[in-house]
């Protein structure tokens, strides 16, 4: 995995454009078809295994796909759309306050004065607010504006694959009796088909990824962090108003849609740090 991620900041370094080009279809197109393929696995070869396709359990699960699929598309769709680029920000609010300069840093692409916790991003070729990554999956860099889509969009994928997963384990297991399990003498006649093992061992791999993103989310929610500054606490509020600071102000409605209007707290110029007594919003 850090085999993978090293050479791929070092082809994103070498030839922006280039990187930019081949790898945004590629990673998108990606989970596009690892979604599909895996909801039409799940729903109509592993669910009837373990469930009625005529029962009430088996459209409630479809209904879960389906809330799963479109918080997964809608959150990447959204993520890719809100722009979280320091240009973003209206004309006024794109130089520091006064008294604030020394609070503010200057970018040497760019050429100007940026907010804090801002940075460069040489993909996207401007400024990022609150810059945590670039994600090669939404095609866009994870900031301020759209940390709430990025987040949500890892807990889906991480839920859409953990549930999968976990029937995946139940309908293969079932092929086996306790006393097979605890003698470990598995009769021939008995053993699962072939696919359902191999699409198991897949299913595996495929919740890595989004697991391994979502655990790194909460990490750096925790902390009020981004990937830039992992360990650092210098701007950690505690978890509930870090939590807000990502989602905005409807905390946990946001959960339900990427439609659900939530404004942040503020613009992602001026950040309140660990136990300082001066709140600006
Ligand atoms: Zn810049
Ligand atoms: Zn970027």
């Amino acid at each position: 995995m850090c085999f993978i991620l090293a050479c791929t900041n070092y082809l994103a370094r070498r030839n922006p454009k280039m990187f930019v080009r081949i790898s945004h279809p590629i990673a998108v197109l990606f989970v596009i078809l690892t979604t599909f393929f895996f909801v039409g696995l799940h729903m109509f070869y592993v669910v009837p295994q373990l469930l009625d396709v005529a029962g009430l359990m088996y459209k409630l699960d479809w209904l879960l796909a389906i809330f799963t699929m479109y918080n997964i598309f809608g959150n990447m769709l959204a993520c890719h759309i809100t722009n979280t680029s320091v240009e973003s920000l209206p004309k006024d609010r794109q130089f520091p306050e006064p008294g604030e300069e020394h609070l503010w840093h200057y970018c040497d692409i760019c050429q100007k004065l940026m907010p804090p916790r801002s940075w460069h991003c040489i993909l996207c070729k401007c400024c990022i607010l609150k810059r945590d990554h670039h994600c090669i999956f939404t095609a866009t860099c994870i900031g301020h504006n759209n940390q709430r889509y990025f987040f949500w969009f890892t807990f889906f994928m991480a839920l859409g694959t953990g549930a999968a997963w976990a029937i995946h384990f139940i309908a293969t297991l079932q092929y086996f009796s306790f006393s097979d399990l605890i003698s470990s003498d598995f009769h021939r006649d008995n053993l699962p088909p072939y696919w359902l093992v191999f699409t198991l061992i897949l299913n595996s791999y495929i919740l890595a990824a989004p697991l391994s993103s979502m655990l790194l989310q909460i990490s750096v929610l925790i902390l009020n962090g981004t990937l830039h500054d992992f360990n650092s606490d210098t701007y950690d509020l505690g978890l509930w108003e870090n939590f807000k600071m990502i989602v905005g102000k409807q905390v946990f409605w946001t959960f339900l849609s990427p439609t659900v209007k939530s404004p942040l707290l503020h613009d992602g110029t001026q950040w309140n740090e660990k136990q300082s007594d001066i709140i600006k919003h």
